[in-house]
């Protein structure tokens, strides 16, 4: 089979579960060294052991990705076990309550934008260096539907996807002369465990009801998956700060 990832670091976020556990599988199949990390403890040995029992490397790192300590650490155990970050899957996040701008929490919005864009870009800060060292990486957000357009979540988590956006382009023009890619996928509906709670009587849910019935039945995390080790992939090499909607069309809708 196809080992084109044969020795290659690859730190996957939210490796527990849905794509990002897809993800995982998916690049140890190519022979990558994979750092699992997942607030969920459960989830994350599941995967290494599934790794190893397939004859892969893998190492679980288990914390809440929204803290630096957390962070920092995942970075070392990358260092330290497999010798750098070649790869940096940003894809760890939550759903929000489909709330619009005027139902917010501060309590919501903290956590959203915590988890779903400062998380990212705590860990994106801390591989950096090691990328610039070795003079070659590529980090690979999931970004969503969402980052694309007002219909496909809350208030809360599309503002934060859209930060994703943002934040895949810029270190995409600003990384582009040290051998360094940044690239995002757009997940429309994809088979996860990921939970939305909404009250389905507030104007957010009732607002994006209309939208959300045009998505038909969600994608395979595997369909997601193969995008995102494309994009990590020296095939696309000269592929740098795109959003790629893995979505059946939806975007072109
Ligand atoms: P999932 O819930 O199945 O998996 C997400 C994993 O991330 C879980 O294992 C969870 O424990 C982990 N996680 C969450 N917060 C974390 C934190 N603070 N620190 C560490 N780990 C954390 O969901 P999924 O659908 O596979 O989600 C993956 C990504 O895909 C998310 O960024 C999500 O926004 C995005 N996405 C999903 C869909 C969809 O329809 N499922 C659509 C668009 C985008």
């Amino acid at each position: 089979s196809n080992k084109e990832f044969a020795g290659r670091s690859v730190i996957v976020t939210g490796a527990g579960s849905g794509i990002g556990r897809a993800t995982a599988l998916a690049f140890a199949e190519k022979g990558a060294r994979v750092v699992a990390a997942d607030l969920n403890a459960q989830g994350a040995a599941d995967v290494v052991r599934e790794i190893g029992a397939a004859g892969g490397e893998a190492v679980a790192v288990v914390g809440d990705l929204s803290g630096q300590e957390v962070v920092d650490g995942l970075v070392t155990t990358a260092v330290e076990t497999f010798g750098g970050v070649d790869v940096l899957v940003n894809n760890a996040g939550i759903m929000d309550s489909m709330s619009a701008a005027g139902d917010v929490t501060d309590a919501e919005w903290e956590r959203l934008l915590r988890v779903n864009l400062t998380a990212p870009f705590l860990l994106t800060r801390a591989v950096l260096p090691h990328m610039l060292e070795a003079g070659r990486g590529s980090i690979v957000f999931t970004a969503s539907e969402a980052s694309l357009r007002g219909s496909a979540a809350g208030a809360a988590y599309t503002a934060a996807k859209h930060g994703i956006a943002g934040l895949t382009k810029s270190i995409a023009v600003t990384y582009r002369q040290s051998g360094i890619r940044a690239n995002a996928i757009a997940p429309g509906g994809t088979a996860t465990n990921i939970q939305v709670n909404a009250d389905p009587d507030a104007l957010g849910p009732r607002a994006l009801r209309a939208y959300m019935g045009n998505v038909g039945q969600p994608a395979g995390a595997g369909t997601q998956a193969a995008a995102i080790v494309f994009l990590a992939s020296e095939a696309a090499g000269n592929i740098n700060g795109v959003i790629l909607p893995v979505d059946n069309g939806w975007a072109a809708v």
